[in-house]
């Protein structure tokens, strides 16, 4: 059907030669293939840090880095704006020891359990899903234990077991003839209770208020300067593609705050 598709509408389809290049999803019915470029910008919005990844890297792990090199770069840093991605645990317990605001709302609270680093899968906060190892979203999730009682609840997820059955990952992931695969997580409702707190203070909802600016800058590398197309295959192409890009964007933003200071 694809390849009559495909010659209806005269289109030239090639696999991707890029090797590099992983799929990754901005809600549960979207996706893209490429690479992920994650920024910090400061509030005279100029890009401070950015990190380039894979596709299929969760947002909310690079927050740390992107810290680290906003400071390496001349930053004093006191506030972190985010989305919901940048409020996981350990970003909450990091920013509270650099005595940094955090002002990213929280998802409901996951934690994985006592699993192996390399069993966990990934949490995507666009589709509210768990990634496997394979890539693969889950189909749907579903809530055990009651509210409200001293027991966790727990949130599972079910995977699509007719990809499981030719998976190359399904060694110790899913079990042969299993009419399931499912992935429960713990929530934890007080863990996070004092940055719930703050998140439903006055002060955390006006600075949540300037995190249109990054949408901005985003928007401004993808529309304004190409960044929305790989220009190379591989990630280190993507690097240099990223670098430039920033640099320029970089540039016309500290030349015009020169133009409004004279
Ligand atoms: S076995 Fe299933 S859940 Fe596990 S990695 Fe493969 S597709 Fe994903």
């Amino acid at each position: 059907m694809l390849k009559e598709v495909a010659e209806d509408f005269q289109e030239h389809l090639n696999y991707s030669s890029d090797t590099d290049a992983r799929k990754g999803h901005k809600t549960s019915e979207s996706s893209f293939f490429g690479y992920k470029t994650h920024i910090a910008l400061s509030d005279e919005r100029i890009i401070t840090a950015a990190v380039i990844t894979t596709g299929e890297k969760s947002d909310g792990k690079y927050l740390q880095e992107l810290i680290e090199k906003s400071t390496q770069a001349g930053m004093k840093i006191n506030t972190v704006i985010g989305d919901a991605a940048y409020s996981e645990k350990a970003n909450i317990e990091y920013t509270k020891e650099e005595k940094i605001a955090l002002v990213a709302k929280l998802n409901p609270i996951l934690t994985q359990g006592p699993r192996k680093e390399e069993d966990k899968f990934e949490f995507n906060k666009d589709a509210g899903m768990f990634v496997c190892k394979a890539g693969h979203l889950a189909t749907r999730k579903a809530r055990t234990g009651k509210k409200g009682t001293s027991k966790s609840q727990s949130q599972t997820y079910y995977f699509d077991i007719e990809k499981c059955k030719v998976c190359p990952m399904r060694e110790g992931c899913y079990k042969e003839g299993a009419k399931s695969k499912t992935y429960s997580v713990t929530i934890k409702s007080d863990t996070h209770a004092e940055q719930e707190a703050f998140q439903n203070t006055e002060a955390f909802k006006q600075l949540a208020a300037n995190r249109y600016k990054v949408e901005a800058k985003n928007s401004e590398l993808k529309n304004g300067h190409g960044y929305d197309k790989a220009s190379t295959a591989g990630l280190f192409g993507m690097e240099i593609q990223g670098a430039t890009t920033i640099f320029a964007v970089n540039l016309k933003r500290i030349l015009k705050l020169l133009n409004e200071n004279e």
